[in-house]
C-alpha cells in the first residue's frame, strides 16, 4: 500500500458521510466521497418535502469534514480486482479500501399500473415529484396511500393535516413493526386527522390505474393520486460489479463489515447484509453501522483485529404531522416493547432525531471518532444460535 491510503467511499447518506467523516482521524488517510448530487439528502424529512415543511437537503459543506474530498457524480462499476471505481461522467478512481453505502431507494413496483399511475417517495427527485403533483391537485381530491409502514404512515398524515382526502390500504396490518398498544395509537391519531385506514390481506392493491386502485378482494377505490410506499429496494451496483449479495442486492459481509469476496470493500447502511442477517433500513443503523466500518478499516491500518458489529436500536420514531407523533421503544435487537410516547412531546423527540441525525455528521467531521451508540452485545450470540438452529435443520 502506498504512504497514504485512499479510501473511496460510495454514497454520502447516513452511512457513507459518517464513515467518511469518521475516516478523518488519520492524516494518512485520503477520503474521497462519491454522491449524484452536491447536498445532503434528509431522507427522514422527505415526507415533509411532499407537505412543504422542509427542503430536506443540506449542503455537504455544512456537514463534511474540510479533509474529505467530494466528488458529484456516480459509481457505475465496482472493479474489485483493479482496486478502481468507474466514473458515470467518465474516468475513475483508485482505492486502497472502498466503502459502500448506496442506501435504498423504492422497491420495484411489480403491481400492474404501480409503475406508470403511482408516485414513490423513496428519494429526493421522487419527492419532489410527488409535491408538484400534490401542488395541481384539487383540494378535495381522493389521494390513496399504498403501505401501512411508516413512510405510509407519516406522508399520510401530513397530508391529512393540510386537508387532504386520504386513504390508506395497508395490504395487511397497519405499523407492522409496531407494538399492539402502539399501533392502537397510531390508528387513533391517524382516524383523528382524518384518514381512512384499510387493513388485512384483501386490501393489498393489485393493479393501479389513473384514476384507481383495484384491491386483492376486487374493490375498486378511486384515487386522483396513488402514493406508493410498499418498501425500499436497493442499488444493484454490487450485483452488477459481481459481488456476492443477498437476493434483494446488499452486499453481503462478515461482521466487520467486510465484503465476503473481498477484504478491501466494506459496506455500511441499507445497503449493506452482515452474516446475510441485515439490521432494519433506517437512518438509525445507518449512521453508526457507517461509523463501524470506518473503525474497521482505521483498525486494519493500525495492524489491530476490527470488531464484530454490535449496533443496537432504541426504537421507531413517527411523525403524524407537524404536531403529533408516536415514539415506538424497542430492545436493542429491534422489537417493539410495551411502550411508547405520544402526543406533542414525541413530535418534539421526532423532530430532534432529525436535527440530532445531521448534527452527529457535522460533530464527527470537527471531532472525528466522537460518534457512540446503543451497543447490541447479544448479536454475536443470536449470530451463533442461528446458525446453530441451521446446522441442527439440515
Ligand atoms: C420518507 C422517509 C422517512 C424516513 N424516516 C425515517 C426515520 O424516521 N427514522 C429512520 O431511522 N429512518 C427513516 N427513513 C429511512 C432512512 O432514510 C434510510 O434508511 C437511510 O437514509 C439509509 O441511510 P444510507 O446512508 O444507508 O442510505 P441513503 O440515505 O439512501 O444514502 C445513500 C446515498 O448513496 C447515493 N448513491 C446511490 N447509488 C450511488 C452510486 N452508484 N454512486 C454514488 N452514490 C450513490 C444516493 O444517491 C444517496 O445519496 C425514512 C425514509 C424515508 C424515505
Amino acid at each position: 500500500m502506498s504512504e497514504t491510503c485512499k479510501v473511496v467511499v460510495v454514497g454520502g447518506g447516513y452511512a457513507g458521510a459518517m464513515a467518511a467523516n469518521r475516516l478523518t482521524q488519520r492524516d494518512d488517510v485520503a477520503v474521497t466521497l462519491v454522491n449524484p448530487r452536491p447536498h445532503f439528502v434528509e431522507r427522514l424529512r422527505l415526507h415533509q418535502l411532499v407537505g412543504g415543511s422542509h427542503k430536506a437537503v443540506v449542503d455537504f459543506q455544512e456537514i463534511l469534514s474540510p479533509k474529505v474530498r467530494l466528488v458529484v457524480d456516480t459509481v457505475e462499476r465496482i472493479d474489485a480486482a483493479g482496486r478502481r471505481v468507474a466514473l458515470k461522467e467518465g474516468g475513475a478512481l483508485g482505492y486502497d479500501y472502498l466503502i459502500y453505502a448506496v442506501g435504498s431507494g423504492s422497491a420495484d413496483p411489480s403491481v400492474p399500473g404501480a409503475a406508470e399511475f403511482s408516485y414513490p417517495i423513496a428519494s429526493l427527485e421522487e419527492a419532489q415529484l410527488l409535491r408538484s403533483a400534490m401542488d395541481e391537485l384539487p383540494r378535495a381530491a381522493a389521494v390513496v396511500v399504498v403501505g401501512g409502514g411508516p413512510t405510509g404512515i407519516e406522508v399520510a398524515s401530513e397530508l391529512a393535516e393540510q386537508g387532504r382526502a386520504v386513504t390508506m390500504v395497508c395490504g395487511g396490518v397497519l405499523g407492522p413493526y409496531l407494538h399492539p398498544q402502539g399501533r392502537r395509537t397510531v390508528a387513533k391519531k391517524l382516524a383523528a386527522l382524518g384518514v381512512t385506514v384499510r387493513e388485512g390481506g384483501d386490501t393489498r392493491v393489485t393493479e393501479v390505474m389513473s384514476d384507481a386502485v383495484r384491491l386483492a378482494g376486487g374493490r375498486e377505490l378511486p384515487s386522483a393520486l396513488t402514493i406508493w410506499t410498499t418498501g425500499f429496494g436497493v442499488p444493484k451496483l454490487a450485483m452488477e460489479s459481481g459481488l456476492r449479495t443477498d437476493a434483494l442486492g446488499r452486499l453481503l459481509t462478515d461482521e466487520t463489515l467486510t465484503s465476503v469476496d473481498d477484504d478491501r470493500i466494506l459496506a455500511a447502511g441499507d445497503s449493506a447484509a452482515p452474516s446475510g442477517m441485515p439490521l432494519r433500513m433506517s437512518c438509525q443503523a445507518a449512521a453508526r453501522v457507517g461509523a463501524h466500518a470506518a473503525d474497521t478499516v482505521l483498525n486494519r491500518l493500525a495492524g489491530a483485529r476490527p470488531g464484530p458489529l454490535d449496533v443496537g436500536f432504541f426504537g421507531q420514531c413517527l411523525s403524524l404531522g407537524r404536531r403529533d407523533g408516536v415514539f415506538q421503544f424497542a430492545s436493542k435487537d429491534d422489537n417493539a416493547i410495551r411502550w411508547h410516547l405520544r402526543g406533542s412531546f414525541a413530535a418534539k423527540v421526532k423532530e430532534t432525531t432529525c436535527q440530532k441525525s445531521v448534527e452527529h455528521m457535522a460533530q464527527e467531521g470537527r471531532k472525528p471518532g466522537s460518534m457512540t451508540w446503543r451497543r447490541d452485545d447479544e448479536r454475536q450470540q443470536r449470530l451463533r444460535d442461528a446458525s446453530h438452529a441451521g446446522k441442527q435443520a439440515a
